[in-house]
């Protein structure tokens, strides 16, 4: 595959500014592996402040006339990329498999759903519309414009390589922004050939700059710039927090994606086959790896016994292995601290106390230990291979229920009534994706709207789309990407 790649001249292991594939200026690097194999796949430049400097001149500067261009020029240039983006689909796909380890259908999968917020954005690029206010003198007239907000520095992780990056790039793009993207330093590869596709679309250089290496020392020289007007992150709420702190510096936009903590909600009225595939798609895709995963399955009393057997007996169909592997349904974790993590929430749910803190003052809990139905331990192919598990028996105060797992966990918790579902479900300070699976319209509807989050999944168990909005409530972020709506981010 890598020799494949090579010769499909989308595998760069480079940094991207000014149009320019460049080093870091001290030639230090990186090793990017495989993570279902630990193969070394190839070494990228370890840059830092100097370099990202570089690019955020270089967006600076590009911003001069990316911002002049009609929006059907940039609408143009975005659809071209979109086309290049589809016809290297295959490439694509099999470069997210190698260093993110997601089996290839999800990842061509990504490509397309990545791939349509470029196509989105070039359309929506022409729908930019200002707004005239009835004036309040006669011989005045009121205006608005929306201009581009101006260079963004955008902060990807490694669960979706392309769609974190072209949800954030196609928005700002269409509204004449330009960007200094860093990707994960475990999956920038994709992003690397996503740009190299930028340029083969004619999109100006230095309108796209990819930098990588170290992300605090990039990060603060993002912060830092006064060139810089926005951040969009997506990544962990800890280090949102951090950047939401720093951009307090420079008083600059922020847009974050945060960390989840999805509850999936099946109530006695669900359709049980419904349910259970619902259930399956929210929580394995990508071996349980999004921010909008089913983190918590919470199941209403009478429907408990027969729910669990038949998603156990679902999850236990699971194929795991290789992502390159025909059949394969779970790849590897992204690295060794995924699966000790994944780990210690399990062992924690299975001994019978529970340290809790709760702000200031530890309380220990005696409960009833959880119950392992299925899994929970790591797969005899080893690396970062782990069963797909299922935990019955889960309780409120344990790990699995407070924080995300983002691993092939599913815990179950038993509900009696709607409103304790409701109530354990809002009880978390993260609040990006719910599910609810009902044949009741009344309960759908009075449920999804008493949950504290940001989308929610009625009998569905995959959400994100580039035409709806995304995007957390409370801890869960600021912000939406995609729609209409994702397009405000990058206008003033
Ligand atoms: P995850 O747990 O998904 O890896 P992180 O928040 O650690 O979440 O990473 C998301 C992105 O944020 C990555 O590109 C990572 O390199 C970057 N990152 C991590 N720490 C910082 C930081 N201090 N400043 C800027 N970016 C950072």
């Amino acid at each position: 595959v890598i020799a494949r790649l090579k010769n499909s001249g989308l595998l760069r292991s480079q940094g991207l500014i000014a149009g320019k594939w460049v080093d870091s200026h001290d030639r230090k690097t990186i090793k990017v592996c495989n993570p279902a194999t630990g193969e070394v796949i190839v070494d990228i430049p370890c840059m830092g402040q100097k370099e990202t400097n570089d690019a955020i001149s270089s967006a600076y500067e590009a911003f001069y006339s990316w911002s002049k261009l009609t929006a059907t020029e940039r609408s143009k240039y975005l659809r071209k990329w979109y086309d290049l983006l589809i016809a290297h689909k295959e490439d694509l796909g099999q470069l997210i498999t190698l260093e993110q380890g997601k089996p290839l259908k999800e990842s061509l999968g990504e490509v397309s759903y990545g791939a349509g917020f470029i196509e989105f954005s070039a359309e929506e690029a022409k729908r930019i519309y200002g707004d005239i206010i009835p004036a309040t003198l006669p011989d005045r007239r009121l205006f608005v414009l929306k201009q581009p907000v101006g260079v963004v520095g955008a902060i990807t992780p490694w669960n979706f390589p392309l769609a974190m990056i072209t949800r954030k790039v196609g928005p700002a793009l269409a509204c004449g922004c330009t960007v200094v993207i860093k990707p994960s330093e475990l999956t920038p590869l994709t992003a690397l050939a996503a740009a190299e596709l930028s340029l083969q679309a004619g999109i100006p250089p230095g309108v796209v700059n990819v930098v990588m290496g170290n992300a605090a020392d990039i990060g603060d020289a993002l912060l830092a710039s006064t060139q810089v007007r926005k951040i969009t992150f997506t990544g962990s709420t800890a280090v949102g927090k951090k950047l939401m702190a720093g951009a307090a510096g420079t008083v600059k936009r922020v847009s974050l994606e945060l960390g989840g903590n999805a509850p999936c909600i099946v109530f006695d009225d669900a359709d049980l086959d419904v349910a259970v595939k619902g259930a399956l798609a929210a929580k394995f895709r990508n071996s349980g790896q999004t921010c909008v995963c089913a983190n918590r399955v919470l199941v209403q009393e009478g429907i408990y016994e027969k729910f669990a057997n038949a998603f156990s007996k679902a999850v236990q169909n699971l194929q795991v292995g290789d992502g390159f592997t025909e059949g394969v349904a779970q790849g590897p974790l992204i690295n060794e601290a995924a699966v000790q993590k994944v780990e210690s929430f399990i062992k924690d749910a299975i001994s019978k106390v529970c340290l809790l803190s709760y702000s200031v003052e530890l309380v220990i809990a005696d409960l009833e230990g959880a119950k392992v139905l299925l899994g929970g331990k790591r797969h005899s192919l080893g690396m970062t291979f782990y069963e797909p598990t299922v935990i019955g028996d889960v309780k409120s105060e344990m790990l699995l229920s407070r924080e995300e797992v983002f691993g092939p966990v599913a815990p179950l918790l038993l509900f009696k009534t709607e409103e304790e579902a409701i109530r354990l479900a809002n009880d978390t300070n993260a609040g990006l994706a719910a599910y609810i699976f009902t044949n009741s319209i009344q309960r759908s509807w009075r449920v999804s709207e008493a949950l504290e989050y940001g989308l929610v999944g009625i009998n569905e168990g995959i959400i994100s789309t580039e035409v709806a909005p995304f995007g957390g409530v409370k801890q869960s972020g600021l912000g939406r990407e995609g729609s209409k709506y994702g397009m405000d981010e990058y206008l003033e």
